[in-house]
């Protein structure tokens, strides 16, 4: 990593120096002082740099001898030399690209490119930008899905990234710039804009407040800064292969972000790619008439907030009808998860309340207005019962949160409905965070005892 690092810091620097030069060249310069040399040069770097009139450096004449052509390899020409020395007239090395075999193309400055005028007379001529390009993820998922994420509770980026090991929410950027010489254009500054799409991903641009957050993008392992226009500040230069190479990292929230590409100081059209941010393949839960029916809450952000995996969906239909026969009927479904899954926000301001509803895997039952012992008896056949026939044989791997009551929470069902959180981490057991069941029995047993006096009376 560490040599990659250098490799960019030096074609940084050259790209830096190669601008430079650029600027004191101008738009285009004669070549030599002299006129061209009438036969291809493989001679040696003593002959090339010969008569002293070519005012390059010994090291760039040097190089230039060996016809391996300017250094498009991202170092300096100095550092060549000293890697090759006396054998730099040898046959040229296979990984590096060759210049065309045009006479007097080696005589020009990276940047410019050999043109000869109406009067034969031969010029390097600065190259242009010509055309950009740039390749991203077509599909990632949101931050946080299928592998532990920070979430984002205070708006600092806790995004991270190991260019070795990509997150499911993170991706490959490469944009690529062209010059009028149809070769990569190294040292060109591009201009990087990030929008993401109003009400993509199941948001209501309408019913949302504050700061729709970006993707994090990446060049190496830092975050490049970046504008509330989504304009990316960090300056972004191609490297020797004409490159910017980037990462993506999607944020929580599902959403179709666009990149747009532009050449800063010339023109060299518009590259616009879109990533769309989202977990594949979730379906809208509709429950059969009579067994189950959509509920929410009086002040929703998300209309469509019922969808879920298709294994999940036959995991609800397992339990509701487990329910209704309980005499749990209709079965008050709330909040699944969003059309393209990610963070659920239930209050529309960009930050995390739903934690558990990103992937598809987990919904709300509304338990108000059903008596204890019910609620009671469908949690026990799916969280304790070994009985052949209880829910936890016809669906093991699910898990039921049973949410306590007020001032603390809002008594329902949250069911894991594959037994995992978002993030891909099992959960192992149900939970009765309010001590519902130790309720219902004691309801049960004070029940009892009641009819059991009453019997005795009797
Ligand atoms: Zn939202
Ligand atoms: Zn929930």
């Amino acid at each position: 990593m560490q040599h990659h690092m250098k490799t960019v810091l030096c074609a940084l620097i050259w790209a830096i120096t190669v601008h430079a030069q650029a600027e004191e060249r101008g738009e285009r310069y004669q070549p030599t002082s002299t006129r061209c040399p009438s036969a291809p040069m493989l001679d040696t770097p003593s002959s090339n740099n010969g008569d002293g009139s070519s005012g390059l450096p010994p090291a760039r004449a040097a190089g230039n001898a060996a016809n391996s052509g300017l250094p498009n390899n991202g170092f300096p020409p100095p550092a060549r030399l000293d890697a090759h020395g006396q054998k730099l007239a040898g046959p040229p090395e296979p990984s590096r690209p060759r210049v065309e075999q045009r006479q007097c193309a080696k005589s020009c400055e990276a940047g410019y490119t050999m043109v000869m005028d109406d009067r034969h007379q031969q010029w390097c001529q600065r190259i242009k930008p010509k055309a950009i390009s740039m390749s991203v993820p077509v599909e990632l998922k949101p931050a946080g899905i299928d592998a532990p994420f920070q979430l984002n509770r205070d708006g600092k980026n806790k995004h991270k990234l190991d260019p070795a090991k990509l997150a499911p929410w993170q991706g490959r950027v490469v944009v690529q710039v062209v010059g009028s010489d149809d070769k990569p254009l190294v040292g060109q500054a591009v201009k990087l804009v990030q929008t993401v799409e109003d009400d993509s991903g199941g948001h209501p641009e309408r019913k949302h407040k504050g700061q729709r957050p970006l993707a994090v993008l990446f060049l190496e392992k830092a975050a490049l800064a970046v504008n509330k226009q989504g304009e990316i500040t960090t300056p972004l230069v191609t490297d020797a292969q004409g490159q910017i190479k980037l990462f993506f990292s999607a944020p929580e929230f599902a959403g179709v972000h666009r990149l747009k590409a532009e050449c800063a100081q010339s023109t060299c059209g518009t590259a616009e790619e879109t990533v769309m941010v989202k977990v594949p393949d979730l379906a809208e839960y509709e429950p059969a008439e009579g067994t189950a029916q959509l509920v929410g809450g009086t002040n929703e952000k998300h209309e469509q907030r019922h969808y879920l995996t298709k294994q999940s969906i036959k995991n609800l239909e397992v339990m509701i009808k487990a329910m209704n026969k309980s005499g749990w009927k209709p079965v008050g479904v709330n909040d699944a998860a969003l059309p393209w899954g990610g963070l659920f926000d239930i209050s529309g301001n960009w930050r995390p309340s739903h934690f558990d509803h990103g992937a598809g895997t987990a919904v709300d039952l509304r338990t108000a207005n059903i008596e204890l012992g019910t609620k009671s008896q469908v949690y026990d056949s799916q969280c304790n019962s070994q009985d052949a026939n209880a829910l936890s044989n016809q669906l093991p791997s699910t898990k039921i949160l049973w949410h306590d009551g007020p001032p603390h929470d809002i008594e329902h069902f949250h069911v894991y409905l594959l037994g995992t959180a978002p993030n891909g981490t099992p959960k192992k057991s149900c939970q009765d965070a309010g001590g519902w069941m130790k309720k219902a029995d004691e309801k049960a047993k004070a029940k009892a005892d009641k009819e059991g006096k009453k019997e005795t009376k009797g």
